[in-house]
C-alpha cells in the first residue's frame, strides 16, 4: 500500500494532480494505481511552518510518499515587497516537511522548486546542472534562496542518511484553481482578472511592463502528469526540469493577445512601461525530462489558456480573487 501525501494539495498544482488522478483511467500511466491512497492537504490541516503541526500531520496519515508543493507563492510584485516572508516561511515549511519525512521513514519525497532558483547571469538554456552557479535575480531573492536550499538539503539527507529525496523544477504554471488576486497573482491569472474587470466595468486594461519579456508556461494539468511520472518512475536526487520545450517561449504581449481572444474582449489594452519587467527571459531545457520519460503530449497553449479562462469565468465567485 502506498500512501501519497500531497502538501499544498488545495493550490493550483495540487488541484491539478487531484484532477488527473481522479479522471485518468485507473491503472493507466497517470491514473490511480491499485494500492495507492492519495491525500491532498491544505494549511487548514497543518501549518507546515510549525514543527509540531507537521509531525501531527505525518502521524495522522503515515505517508510512504510525499509530493511537497506547499509554499508561500506569488508573482513579481509581492515577491519584491515581501522578501523576508518568502525566504523565512518557505525555509520553515521545507525544513519541517523534509526533516519529519526523514524522522518517520517516508520512502520518497519530491519537492517543488521553480526556475527562479537559477542564477540571474547564466548561459541559456537553463538545465539541471546550473542551479548553484551564481546569484538569483534580485526581484525574488528570498523565495529563490529558500527553494535552492531544498536541493542542498536533499543532497545532505541522501549523503548522510540515504534518503530518496528529490525535486522538480517547473517553469511558470497556469490553470484552473490559480490565484487570481491582483496583488499577489502570477502574470497569467493577473492578466485574465484585469481583462475581466476591464470588460465588465469599462475600466482600462493595463498590462504591467513593456510586454517584451518571454516566459515558458506549463499547463497545471500537464505538470500534474509529470509529477506523477516522477513519483513513480524517477529515483535520483538530481532535480528534473518539468517544462515544455525551450522553443515554446511566449512574450507577455503575445500572452495578452491570447487572453484578449479567449475572453472575447473588445477594448484596447495599455502596456505600462513604468512598471518593472522582471527577468527578460529564462528559457529552460526539457531534454532531461523527455530523455527519461519518452514521448509526452503537452496541451497546446491556446487550448490550455481557453480552459483556464473558462474555469475562471465559471468559478469567479469562489476563485481566489
Ligand atoms: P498555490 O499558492 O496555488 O498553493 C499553495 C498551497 O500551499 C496551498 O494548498 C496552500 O494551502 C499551501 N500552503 C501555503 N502556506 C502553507 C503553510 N504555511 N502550511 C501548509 N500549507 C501551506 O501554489 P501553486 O500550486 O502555484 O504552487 C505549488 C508549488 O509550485 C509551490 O512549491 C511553488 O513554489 C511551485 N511553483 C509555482 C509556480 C507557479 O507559477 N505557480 C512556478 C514554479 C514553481 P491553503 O490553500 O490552505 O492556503
Amino acid at each position: 500500500m502506498s500512501i501519497i501525501l500531497v502538501t499544498g494539495g488545495t493550490g493550483l498544482v495540487g488541484k491539478a494532480i487531484q484532477h488527473v488522478i481522479e479522471t485518468e483511467p485507473e491503472g493507466s500511466r497517470f491514473g490511480k494505481k491499485p494500492g495507492e491512497k492519495w491525500i491532498f492537504v491544505s494549511s487548514s490541516e497543518a501549518d507546515l511552518r510549525d514543527t509540531e503541526q507537521t509531525k501531527r500531520l505525518f502521524e495522522k496519515y503515515k505517508p510512504t510518499h510525499v509530493i511537497h508543493l506547499a509554499a508561500i507563492v506569488g508573482g513579481l510584485y509581492i515577491n519584491m515587497k515581501c522578501k523576508l516572508t518568502f525566504l523565512r516561511d518557505n525555509i520553515l515549511i521545507n525544513d519541517n516537511v523534509l526533516h519529519t519525512a526523514h524522522l518517520t521513514g517516508t520512502q520518497k519525497v519530491i519537492s517543488c522548486l521553480s526556475t527562479c532558483v537559477f542564477p540571474d547571469k547564466v548561459t541559456y538554456p537553463l538545465d539541471e546542472t546550473k542551479i548553484h552557479l551564481g546569484l538569483p535575480h534580485e526581484s525574488n531573492f528570498g523565495y529563490s534562496h529558500a527553494k535552492r536550499l531544498v536541493d542542498v538539503q536533499n543532497r545532505a539527507y541522501k549523503d548522510q542518511f540515504g534518503c530518496n529525496f528529490t525535486s522538480a523544477i517547473p517553469t511558470s504554471i497556469f490553470g484552473p484553481h490559480d490565484n487570481f488576486n491582483l496583488e499577489s497573482a502570477h502574470v497569467i491569472p493577473a492578466l485574465i482578472h484585469k481583462c475581466y474587470l476591464a470588460q465588465n466595468n469599462g475600466t482600462p486594461f493595463i498590462v504591467g511592463g513593456s510586454g517584451k519579456p518571454l516566459r515558458q508556461f506549463i499547463y497545471s494539468r500537464d505538470l500534474a502528469k509529470l509529477f506523477i511520472w516522477q513519483l513513480r518512475e524517477y529515483d535520483d536526487v538530481e532535480p528534473v526540469i518539468l517544462s515544455v520545450g525551450e522553443d515554446q517561449e511566449v512574450s507577455v504581449k503575445e500572452l495578452t493577445d491570447a487572453i484578449v481572444k479567449a475572453m472575447n474582449y473588445k477594448g484596447e489594452y495599455i502596456l505600462d512601461t513604468t512598471q518593472a519587467d522582471g527577468q527578460f527571459r529564462k528559457p529552460a531545457s526539457n531534454k532531461k525530462l523527455l530523455s527519461l520519460m519518452g514521448e509526452f503530449r503537452f496541451t497546446p497553449f491556446d487550448e490550455a489558456l481557453q480552459d483556464t479562462v473558462q474555469w475562471f469565468l465559471n468559478n469567479y465567485e469562489n476563485a481566489r480573487t
